[in-house]
């Protein structure tokens, strides 16, 4: 394709290589050293993640590392003894996999409205919720909070409204590693919290892996013991689990790229800057707060633009298409197309633009320069 005179520059919307190859030395020595142990599963090196992932979000939370993001989701909301058949408050814009786990912990989603700024809950659904429920059979017994793409929800004051409520609060921090609000981590705001070590996230594994982190130690031990057949001991069951461990060669990777995680985020923060400096008043953009794993703007002609960025060589990708409550399995939770018209409106309007910490800012020139034109062409 020869759409422009210059030769095409490429960019594509994320890239893993960089980010190994800068501590490879150190995840070379991780790896010999398990390989050394003999040692593999539910050993030292998962306790020492644990202990690490713990004390770089406060001194007073616990961790449990499990297997994924989304068994981190179930698996806490065990943990807070949540049962088969209690409802569980969710919004249909973060991905299936919030309303998979709440799912497979063998509660029942309800969908919930976002805020269109933030694209996380929107307090004031979630008190109209509690307070006016649409059916009068409606009990939910807790609400999982999503800090989409890196974004902090408003977690203060969403947590104080479920609390008031007699309802638990979970946060999902699969995309947002390192956030803070008011100079507090995220995930230390809820009753637990659920992360997700999936390579691309801000703190990513070199396969899957996900972890639990509670203030409330009987929770984090309880998540323990769900992770592997619900045992207190070995082959002792108190109650029923699964099987989703940290594995010891992920523990010790994670080890390594835990240290260098506020400095990853803070290089996304300077390219989500630049971004912002350059298209600020051209597409609506999200607030400047959070750890970008993801850089989403808004554009009334979304696959339009994604479809011109393409051929000019940028890689877009759109979180996410299709609502949760839309999807085929989980249709019957919700109340069908325009019973949900902000999560709508976002899932026609979202796209997210390149973001990793090594993206060069000739590259984010190039991008926001495409998105520029585009929108000087055909408005945004
Ligand atoms: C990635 C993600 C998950 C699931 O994590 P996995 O490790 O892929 O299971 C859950 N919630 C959100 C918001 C995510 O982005």
């Amino acid at each position: 394709m020869t759409s422009s005179p210059a030769a095409q520059r490429s960019v594509p919307f994320n890239q893993l290589k960089p980010g190994v190859d800068a501590v490879r030395a150190e995840l070379d020595a991780a790896i010999a050293r398990v390989l050394d142990s003999g040692r593999f599963l539910m050993g030292p090196e998962l306790e020492r993640f644990e202990h690490a992932f713990a004390a770089y979000h406060s001194p007073e939370v616990r961790a449990a590392g499990v297997g994924s993001g989304t068994d981190a989701i179930t698996i806490a909301l065990r943990a807070l003894g949540m049962q088969p058949g209690d409802e569980v408050l969710v919004p249909a814009n973060a991905g299936v996999p919030p309303v998979a786990a709440t799912v497979a912990a063998g509660c029942v989603p309800v969908f919930c409205e976002v805020d269109p700024r933030t694209h996380a809950l929107d307090p004031g659904a979630l008190q109209d919720l509690v307070s006016s429920p649409p059916q009068a059979t409606l009990r939910p017994r807790a609400v999982l909070v999503v800090h989409l793409y890196g974004q902090p929800a408003q977690i203060d004051t969403l947590a104080q409204i479920a609390h008031a409520t007699g309802l638990k609060v979970v946060e999902d921090c699969a995309q947002a590693h390192g956030a803070t609000l008011s100079s507090r981590k995220v995930g230390t705001f809820g009753d637990a919290a659920a992360f997700s070590f999936y390579p691309t996230k801000n703190l990513g594994a070199l396969g899957d892996g996900g972890a639990v982190l509670s203030r409330d130690p009987a929770v984090a031990e309880r998540a323990k013991r769900l992770r592997m057949y619900g045992w207190r001991e070995r082959y002792r069951s108190e109650e029923h689990g699964t099987v989703s461990r940290l594995s010891e060669l992920q523990a010790a990777l994670l080890g390594v790229k835990l240290r260098h995680l506020d400095r990853w985020n803070a290089a996304r923060r300077r390219v989500a800057q630049r971004y912002r400096a350059r298209l600020e008043g051209v597409v609506e953009l999200l607030p400047p707060e959070g750890v970008f794993h993801l850089f989403v703007i808004r554009s009334a002609q979304r696959d339009a633009l994604k479809a011109f960025l393409r051929e000019r060589g940028v890689g877009t990708d759109v979180h996410y298409p299709l609502p949760a409550h839309l999807q085929v399995p989980y249709a019957r939770y919700g109340r069908g197309s325009g019973s949900l018209p902000i999560t709508e409106q976002l899932a026609h309007d979202v796209l997210s633009l390149p973001m990793y910490p090594e993206l060069s800012d000739d590259d984010v020139d190039y991008v926001a320069e495409q998105v520029r034109a585009f929108a000087a062409r055909h408005g945004a």
